[in-house]
């Protein structure tokens, strides 16, 4: 028997099918970006024999990629290694590996505090990650978490979560220095793909049917800033890259998360403005409205910026949806900042907010700020703020109710419905049955701060290449919570 060959060689990777060597089973934390990391990790696997299991218990590998950039996340390692414990004293086959940004971060302290964990693999190593385990059973624990991308992890075959959505990444690491981020340590510094490489991953995805991308990058803004164009001296830009996927011939829909809003720059406005396929929301990382926090965060705009692109953004593109992520309770924070973060989040009319409690992050300068908010404050305002989102969210998403508007059906939903995406990238739920991947014209029935409900009105034209005319600006956008897991910050 072999294994499936429908996992995707992604890039050009030499994919080995061999006989079934057994069966894995991934758990990721964190952020889009380890969603896409896992898919890689599962064709890796794919590619050596592994199959998928259902359950820990069925697997010979289990494979726990981590995230370093939440709260707690040591803690949910370390409950989730505890569990797999008993599982390994009964089966000294199976193999227990830490990836993701926690093994980056920790390395050895994994193994000295689960001394079962067989591989401890970090965010620069997965093309070696097969070697890893076969030596682990040959030669006992191994470890490898190099410092620096040498094959990027878009070389190694993919087996995609879905059949019409794909990640597709554009860089990895990051050269800014938020004070309350992780990222910089445990994905090191920008390294970005070239556009043709790109390009060559779109056109094959387009090939196997797929008609949604998001294009993945911890700051896509400053993509390209350590490559050049190849015959001249000139740096290729993000919005260079927006308009030849745009141009990928069966790719309906294109997305892409985060910017900085440092970065921001009018060409890519103008870009998603004409670019056809490439959809009316932005995810906008705000991060506070105060300027003294911005300034202790390391955020170099300050929020009348902030507030002037927002509205520029808006001028350009009616109708386009802006998410963004606001940290409460940063080290310092004070009731007066705090108050400049509810204006400034009244004044920008989000359609939807990731809001976070702030807690130190191991590893970060925040962390060793002595003026931490204490925790009931931290509450307080938390939930204020929550409060006053969820009011803006409801009245954004009241004001599309009757309009018709075009969802990309992305499966099952709740209570035997079906869920999908407005171009928004607004939840909405809907009666009926569709295959995942369908286009349909629904007629929005009512709104929640975080969904919508639909009817369907009429199948989307599924030929085109390009959205529907009456959909390429659905109307004043309306909330709902972003697409999958977390924010890749930005
Ligand atoms: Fe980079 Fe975003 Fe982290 Fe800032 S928050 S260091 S821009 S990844």
């Amino acid at each position: 028997m072999s294994a499936d060959p429908e996992i995707e060689a992604a890039g050009h990777a030499s994919v080995r099918f061999g006989d079934v060597t057994g069966r894995y089973l991934i758990q990721t934390f964190g952020c889009q970006m380890n969603e896409h990391d896992s898919e890689r990790i599962a064709g890796v696997l794919e590619s050596g024999g592994y199959l998928r299991a259902n359950e820990a218990g069925e697997a010979e590998v289990v494979v726990l990629n981590t995230c370093a950039v939440r709260e707690n996340a040591d803690n949910r390692l370390y409950g989730s290694l505890g569990h797999l414990k008993p599982l390994k004293d009964r089966n000294p086959r199976l193999r227990v590996v830490v990836a993701g940004c926690l093994a980056q971060k920790d390395q050895g302290l994994i193994q000295r505090k689960a001394p079962w964990v067989d591989v401890v693999v970090g965010t620069h190593a997965l093309p070696g990650l097969l070697d890893l385990i076969r030596q682990s059973a040959r030669e006992g624990p191994q470890m490898d978490v190099r410092e620096f991308t040498e094959v990027f992890p878009s070389a190694l075959p993919a087996r995609r979560a879905s059949r019409h959505h794909a990640w597709v990444s554009v860089s990895v690491g990051c050269d800014n220095r938020c004070t309350f981020c992780i990222v910089p340590l445990v994905r090191g510094p920008q390294l970005s793909r070239s556009i043709g490489d790109i390009l060559a991953e779109v056109q094959s995805l387009a090939r196997l049917g797929f008609v949604e991308v998001t294009l993945l990058g911890q700051n896509v803004n400053t993509y390209g800033r350590d490559l050049t164009v190849p015959g001249s001296s000139r740096r290729p830009l993000f919005a260079e890259l927006l308009r030849a996927v745009d141009g990928v011939d069966g790719i309906r829909r294109v997305r892409f998360t985060s910017p900085h809003p440092h970065d921001f720059t009018d060409d890519v406005i103008d870009a998603m403005a004409e670019c056809e396929a490439v959809c009316e929301h932005i995810h906008f990382p705000m991060q506070s409205g105060s300027d003294r926090i911005l300034r202790l965060m390391k955020r170099s705009y300050r929020a009348e910026r902030y507030l002037g692109w927002v509205d520029r953004i808006r001028r350009v593109i009616p109708g386009i949806a802006m998410t963004t992520d606001i940290i409460v309770g940063f080290p310092g924070e004070t009731e007066d900042d705090f108050e400049e973060t509810l204006r400034v989040t009244e004044a920008a009319r989000f359609d939807a907010a990731f809001t976070f409690q702030y807690s130190t992050r191991p590893g970060t300068p925040a962390a060793g700020y002595e003026d931490q908010v204490p925790k009931p404050v931290v509450q307080e305002r938390f939930e204020r703020l929550v409060e006053l989102q969820e009011r803006i969210s409801l009245e954004k998403n009241q004001a599309i109710v009757g309009q018709r508007v075009e969802v990309l059906i992305e499966g099952e939903g709740r209570k035997g419905n079906l869920k999908g995406r407005t171009r928004t990238n607004k939840l909405v739920h809907l009666p009926g049955h569709l295959d995942p991947g369908a286009f349909v014209v629904v007629e929005i029935m009512a709104a929640h701060p975080h969904y919508l409900e639909a009817r369907l009105f009429a199948p989307s034209n599924a030929a085109s290449t390009g959205p529907a005319s009456s959909d390429r600006v659905p109307v004043p956008a309306a909330s709902g919570a972003p697409a999958v897991g977390v924010s890749v910050l930005g």
